[in-house]
């Protein structure tokens, strides 16, 4: 469903591809943080450092063992 969509998809380096080789394990992190609703994207790190007016660094993956600090 449209709103189970993280509004950031559209700018977001893991979403459209660049982060991964392998086309399967982006789409199980779509399908875990992406496209999971709320939930999803309120533990995903991208997102959360997003929210708070963070600068994202374009490599940090939404269950990256970096912490947020
Ligand atoms: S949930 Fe995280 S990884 Fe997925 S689009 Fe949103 S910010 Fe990017």
């Amino acid at each position: 469903m449209e709103q189970d969509l993280c509004p950031k998809h559209a700018n977001c380096p893991l979403f459209r591809g660049e982060m991964l080789a392998s086309k399967k394990a982006q789409e199980i992190y779509m399908r875990l943080y992406c496209e999971a609703g709320e939930k999803g994207r309120n533990r995903c790190k991208r997102f959360i450092l997003s929210e708070a007016g963070e600068a994202v660094p374009h490599n940090l993956m939404p269950n990256d063992t970096r912490s947020l600090d």
